[in-house]
């Protein structure tokens, strides 16, 4: 990807990076920094899902690709009560596994802040940010891995199931992917008690 963006009349035209990015090669692993907004474009067109994420780096390893990334919001609101706050109590780092890229099993390393709730009646005193599309509390999948494996479970069932999946760079065990199909399952047999009971 390089420091060029297409123009209004369709030229490609040179555009001034944020900063220099760079490329490392080591033995096993190949970093590449994601150094201007052109290529952070280039970003949100292939991986969609990854819209609401600003992709600090990529590295290409012996056994797939990691991307570190971090939210692109100032700004998060609580889960509990819905408030915005701005203010920032600490910061981690979250793995979230996600859909194969180019056949290479994908790790996101995401950047996740805690915020300061500061709404009164609010039970809680700090939150976790949560990207949509992306994250939600205590999982470990993007909702599109998750997805994705249960359309294979659904169709497979367990160990057939399982063994397409490491096919597909999606390593998962037979017993997940029972746990996948149970889940929307359940959701769908309430959904239709729900609809009985008017
Ligand atoms: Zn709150």
């Amino acid at each position: 990807m390089g420091n060029y963006v297409s123009d209004r009349v369709g030229n490609y035209v040179s555009v001034r990076p944020l900063h220099v990015g760079n490329c490392v090669s080591a033995d096993t692993s190949v970093h590449y920094v994601v150094s201007c907004w052109c290529e952070q474009r280039c970003v949100d067109v292939l991986l969609p899902h990854l819209a609401g994420v600003t992709v600090d780096r990529f590295e290409r390893t012996a056994g797939g690709l990691r991307i570190w990334a971090r939210h692109r919001a100032g700004e998060a609101a609580c889960g509990g009560c819905g408030q915005v706050s701005a203010r920032v109590h600490s910061r981690y780092e979250r793995r979230m596994v996600d859909t194969a890229i180019g056949g290479r099993h994908v790790v996101i390393r995401l950047r996740v802040r805690r915020f300061f709730c500061d709404a009164t009646g609010c039970s809680a005193r700090t939150f976790a940010e949560q990207v949509t599309d992306l994250t939600s509390p205590y999982a470990r999948q993007t909702p599109l891995l998750r997805q994705t494996l249960e359309t294979i479970g659904l169709a497979l069932a367990g160990r057939a199931g399982a063994r397409l999946a490491g096919r597909l760079a999606l390593p998962t065990s037979r017993s997940s992917v029972l746990r996948l199909v149970r889940a929307p399952a359940r959701a769908r047999r309430g959904r239709g008690e729900a609809a009985r009971r008017g």
